[in-house]
């Protein structure tokens, strides 16, 4: 029987999700049937499609720009949400509380929404072979991106974490916000500065910024060093990946984690657990 699945934005012609997730299936060797769907900018409009779809019998959506934190808001007022949703506060798949909807439910009462952003950031660091166990990182930017992958890093056992970013009061809004709602984060102390006042050695720094869409470059001091650069943006070349490799550094984009979060939704919503090296490298020679 086919399975159901659709991913919800605006825009969403771009998505590769299909894409993504009909490679998986492929690999499971099950049949579904995935679909962009697109939604108008309002929360009304995106409760109706969650509605339709899983009313219809749909198993799960993923959320992108600009729903992540109207998903959440929606989860966090009926539903049900996982650890790294909540802390992300935001939500990019959800699914259905089957039981409770055998006991009467309503579809928004068993929404469940979940976060995979950030745990596939780190799946796909370790697929790297970047070793993360007291690991000095820095995390440059503020933004979802950026919230989404701090409680996945503290889990991973990383040693310091420091978190740059262009408007600084932002990235310590961010640090006490966290602190206060999760207790591994929390426990975690967690340095702030201006991303061009960041210096010193690293382990590893990530490029969370939305800087690459612009062309802009980051103002980055030439006391700032690393051994492993990883930039969250993909499919174009990035001055912070050829930054740090004139560095010396090893580099990344952030194509594995895209097809790391995908990986971890395919398989809370099927069971199945997905070969992610052998998936991104037939989608890479697919693109
Ligand atoms: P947000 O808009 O939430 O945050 C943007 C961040 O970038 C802020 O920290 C902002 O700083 C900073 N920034 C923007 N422009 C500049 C600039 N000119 N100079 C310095 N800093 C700047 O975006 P997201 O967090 O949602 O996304 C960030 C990036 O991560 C995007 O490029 C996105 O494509 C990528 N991403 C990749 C994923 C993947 O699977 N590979 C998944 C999710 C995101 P300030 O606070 O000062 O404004």
């Amino acid at each position: 029987m086919t399975q159901h699945f659709i991913v919800i934005g605006n825009p969403i012609a771009h998505s590769k999700s299909p894409e993504i997730h009909e490679q998986f299936a492929v690999q499971a060797g099950i049949d579904i049937s995935y679909q962009r769907q697109y939604c108008p900018d309002d929360t009304a409009s995106f409760i109706a499609v969650v509605e339709a779809f899983f009313n219809g019998g749909g198993v799960g959506a993923n959320v992108t720009v600009p729903f992540k934190q109207v998903a959440y808001d929606c989860c966090a007022a009926r539903g049900g949400l996982s650890a790294h949703a909540k802390t992300a506060g935001a939500v990019n798949t959800l699914s259905i509380n089957q039981a409770m909807l055998q006991q009467g439910a309503s579809i928004t009462e068993a929404l469940y929404g979940d976060n995979t952003d950030g745990q596939g950031l780190i799946n796909h660091i370790n697929s790297l072979g970047w070793p993360l166990t007291g690991a000095r990182v820095a995390l440059i930017g503020a933004g979802g991106a950026a919230r989404g992958v701090i409680l996945p890093l503290i889990e991973s056992g990383i040693g310091t974490l420091t978190i740059a970013n262009r408007t600084v009061s932002k990235a310590s809004n961010l640090v006490d916000e966290l602190s206060t709602a999760s207790e591994t984060i929390g426990k975690h102390s967690i340095k702030t500065c201006a991303t061009s006042e960041l210096t010193g050695q690293f382990d590893i720094i990530i490029n969370a910024t939305s800087i690459g869409l612009s062309g802009d470059t980051l103002p980055l001091s030439e006391m700032l060093n690393c051994h492993y650069a990883y930039d969250m943006m993909y499919g174009r070349p990035l001055p912070f990946l050829q930054h740090f490799a004139a560095r010396d550094a090893q580099t990344s984009e952030g194509y594995g984690m895209l097809i790391g979060q995908a990986a971890l939704s395919f398989e809370r919503w099927t069971g199945y657990q997905i070969d992610v090296a052998t998936a991104t490298e037939t989608l890479r020679q697919n693109k």
